[in-house]
């Protein structure tokens, strides 16, 4: 017999738009990507199903928020029953990644899980199709911020892609 979970999932940008939450979600979900920027108003829903093993359906529900309400009390009505979030920034904006600890800092105010526990958050640096994105920096960051992990993402191009477009490049990000 299938047992469903629901999870929700929220991720969160910052005071710039365009670090690219929309455009990862839709190419998680649906597997596509656009070019064309169209800011999120309010926020948007969906929905990944996942076959997670024999007896487990997990229905990811994924919450896409537009990025500036962290400075209305919005959010703590999108955080609520979250199990889950991650934090987004741009690898080629060095303010984006300023703002990452208020997100932080949001969420632990905002958001437990049963039990008072913090919810999970992990950090996503998106666009690592445009900058070499490795940096051990990130590891120390996440330990001592409270992330549970950092992926280096792009939701424009795939992972094998992306690592022969980078090749020969020594560059690290600048502000890490
Ligand atoms: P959001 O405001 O955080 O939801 O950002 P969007 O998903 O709307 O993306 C903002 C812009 O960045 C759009 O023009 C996207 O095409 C572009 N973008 C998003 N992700 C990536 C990425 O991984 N690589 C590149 N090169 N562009 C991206
Ligand atoms: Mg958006």
């Amino acid at each position: 017999c299938q047992t469903p979970h629901r999870h929700s999932f929220y991720t969160a940008g910052d005071r710039d738009l365009g670090v690219g939450k929309t455009s990862i979600i839709k190419r998680y979900v649906h597997q596509i990507f656009s070019q064309h920027y169209r800011a999120t108003i309010g926020v948007d829903f969906a929905l990944k199903v996942i076959q997670w093993d024999n007896n487990t359906v997990v229905r990811l529900q994924l919450w896409d928020i537009a990025g500036q309400e962290r400075y209305g009390n919005m959010t703590r009505v999108y955080y609520r029953e979250a199990v889950g979030a991650m934090v987004v920034f741009d690898v080629t904006r060095a303010s984006t990644f300023e703002a990452v600890l208020k997100w932080k800092d949001d969420l632990d105010s905002k958001v437990t899980l049963n039990h008072g526990r913090p919810v999970p958050v992990v950090l996503l640096a998106n666009k690592s199709d445009q900058l070499p994105s490795h940096s051990p920096k990130l590891d120390t960051f996440c330990r001592e911020n409270g992330f549970v992990a950092w992926f280096e993402t792009s939701a424009k191009v795939r992972p094998v892609t992306r690592r022969a477009a980078l090749k020969g490049l020594d560059a690290s990000w600048s502000f890490l």
